[in-house]
């Protein structure tokens, strides 16, 4: 989601300013002490799209979870399949790539929701919000989202419903950038209303804490190459950018990590995964 420094208009109030964030610091400021209400949010990501298609995961797949991939290419192509914050659909393409049969996808934007149906049509699409899912109960055996969390203003709420869509023994496979990471990142940039797109970041104990908290025992999978979106927001020439996408991530520790790919179980209490 990140873009170089230049010209640019807030994405709320369309004032022209010079950086590299989205907003201007007066609307930066504004939220700052929060709740951002859910119409501020909503607006922000469709002007997104509209001013950033190169960079949104709308238009473009830049952030393929290689590792989350690797975990559900396990699983029986008839598992039911929910994808959250789905953006254009590409995960969901490659999925049915895969030979997967139930596959939901959904969004919150009318932008997103627009892109996944021409992208993909004959994949079900549903209108949902991360932190209150229209589902039954059990409905489904695997939840997925790939930088979503991160987006969310209220994580418990988010996992109390993923938990309840899915089956007893479900899984919730999520990617999310490392906070300690992002974190040293924005302040490097100044980049001053990281909040607002991102008010719910986690270090690697932090999500093991809040998702055992919601009965999730979870398991890292190490990064094996940095995506398209990290090796784009590096600084330098290109040709250093070229060298660090065929860096391998394996041997960095999990703390040092820039996302962090979890695979979580949904279990009863007082049982080890
Ligand atoms: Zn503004």
């Amino acid at each position: 989601m990140v873009v170089e420094w230049s010209a640019r208009r807030c994405l709320l109030c369309r004032r022209e300013f010079a950086g590299r964030t989205f907003l201007c610091q007066e609307c930066s400021d504004r939220y700052r002490e929060g709740p951002v209400p859910a119409s501020v949010r909503q607006q922000f990501y469709e002007a997104l799209d509209r001013e950033y298609p190169a960079r949104s995961n709308t238009y473009g797949s830049y952030n393929e979870p290689a590792g989350l991939l690797r975990a559900i290419d396990q699983l029986p192509r008839n598992a039911r399949i929910l994808e959250l914050g789905s953006g254009g659909g590409h995960l969901g393409m490659t999925l049915a790539s895969m030979g997967f049969t139930q596959i939901t996808l959904s969004d919150f934007t009318t932008t997103t929701l627009t892109a996944i149906r021409e992208r993909a049509p004959r994949i079900e699409v549903v209108s949902a919000d991360a932190s209150s899912l229209p589902f039954e109960a059990g409905s489904f055996e695997v939840v997925i989202t790939t930088d979503v969390i991160e987006h969310l203003p209220d994580v418990d709420k988010h996992l109390s419903e993923v938990s309840r869509a899915l089956v007893s023994d479900g899984l919730y496979l999520v990617k999310t950038p490392n906070r300690l990471m992002a974190d040293a990142y924005y302040k490097l940039r100044d980049m001053h209303d990281s909040y607002f797109w991102h008010p719910s970041m986690f270090s690697p104990g932090e999500l093991r804490g809040t998702f055992h908290e919601h009965g999730f025992e979870t398991r890292m999978i190490a990064a094996r190459r940095l995506t398209g979106a990290q090796i784009a927001k590096l600084p330098g020439p290109a040709v250093l950018r070229r060298v660090a996408g065929r860096l391998p991530l394996g041997w960095v520790p999990v703390a040092l990590q820039p996302h962090l790919e979890v695979v979580a179980k949904k279990s009863p209490p007082n049982t080890q995964y």
